[in-house]
């Protein structure tokens, strides 16, 4: 039976990408080797990180005083080097969510940390408004898309400070104006590739300010430097990436991807709010994220949620449940993610409403 991958991470991914791999993995680029066991050195494999460099550039349309490198670590170990690179004194943060949270609280160890806002007194259900950035800040760090609680920024704003954003979860999802961020950062296992893999994209002046001392593999510089050559990058991930690249590029690019992933998104918001037995957990509309979708039973059917997980698994919907902080459903949305299987979940909840 066809599979339809709700997961959030690591999540589904082109077929393309999957397809190109294996025949990477068999043999990559000529070399009568496999890419699994090839020098990240050789001529060949520089080739895929210049390419992936330039994919990167051409589909985000990134500015030229800035650079892209390809890290381990994701984007947790982004949490510390964020603040380790950036904060002088004081930090401001957006909370979102857990991943804002996180983000939070590892800059806690650098320096002041303003909470400017957060919406934790609702569980997170929007995106705070109206709030004050310090101007003496050394940066402000936003999280775009919130993958457990289904919000997401979807305007790229103009900031007094730098402006920091952790995009793991909806990079590629739409066209994003690189100059407005000094920082943009995540992991590539939600939208990109398989885990393994962090990318930073980073505006060149904003480093060397910071009065600290900067370990070598956590200096953003030495990997600037050395290309992402400094250690063995994840040469297998990195490959993958590229695959997903070009496929974004061959579908239209990220404008293209943007539009799909409305339509995708409006089917599904459309049913949730109109089936009697669902409703959404996030009350704006303009605050919900197109990548994690996530609903509830409605008041009164609760006890119904293990039935629908349950008739969903056993057509083929695998990775429907919610995250074990919130509970009910998510239905990850990414790029890969085709029109078929969002109206196949759609189907399969009007048939549940037909038969309860
Ligand atoms: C998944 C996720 C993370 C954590 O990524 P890791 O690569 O596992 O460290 C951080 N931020 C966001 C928004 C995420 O979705």
């Amino acid at each position: 039976m066809k599979k339809h991958n709700f997961y959030a991470g690591p999540s589904i991914l082109p077929q393309f990408t999957i397809d190109e791999t294996i025949k990477g993995i068999q043999e990559f680029a000529g070399t009568g080797l496999s890419i699994l066991e090839i020098s990240h050195r050789s001529k060949q494999f520089v080739a895929v990180v210049d390419e992936s460099i330039a994919l990167f550039k051409e589909l985000l349309n990134i500015p030229d005083n800035y650079s892209v490198v390809f890290l381990g670590g994701g984007a947790s170990l982004q949490f510390t080097m964020v603040p380790y690179n950036l904060l002088n004194k004081k930090a401001a943060y957006l909370n979102t969510g857990t991943w804002a949270s996180n983000a939070l609280k590892e800059a806690k160890f650098f320096g002041e940390v303003v909470e400017v806002a957060s919406s934790k007194d609702k569980m997170f259900n929007y995106i705070p408004k109206g709030y004050q950035v310090p101007e003496d800040a050394d940066y402000f760090h936003i999280t775009t898309n919130n993958t457990i609680y289904g919000t997401e920024i979807l305007e790229d704003f103009d900031c007094k400070v730098p402006l920091v954003a952790d995009m793991s979860s909806d990079i590629f999802s739409r066209p994003v104006d690189v100059s407005k961020y000094a920082i943009i950062y995540g992991g590539a296992q939600k939208n990109l590739a398989p885990a393994g893999l962090t990318f930073v994209i980073i505006r060149n002046d904003i480093l060397g300010k910071v009065d600290r001392p900067i370990p070598t593999m956590l200096n953003y510089q030495t990997h600037i430097d050395k290309e992402s050559m400094f250690n063995t990058p994840p040469v297998l991930p990195i490959f993958s990436a590229l695959q997903t690249l070009k496929w974004v590029k061959t579908q239209g690019g990220v404008a293209a991807m943007e539009k799909k992933n409305i339509e995708k998104a409006k089917l599904l918001y459309d049913e949730i709010d109109r089936n009697k037995f669902f409703k959404p957990t996030i009350p704006n509309p303009d605050d919900r994220s197109r990548m994690n979708i996530c609903f509830v039973m409605n008041d009164g059917y609760q006890e119904l949620e293990k039935d629908f997980l349950d008739i969903a698994s056993a057509n083929g919907m695998l990775g429907l449940k919610g995250h074990r902080s919130v509970g009910g459903f998510r239905a990850s949305t990414y790029n890969a993610l085709p029109l078929e299987s969002v109206q196949a979940l759609v189907d399969l909840m009007k048939e549940f409403e037909l038969n309860h």
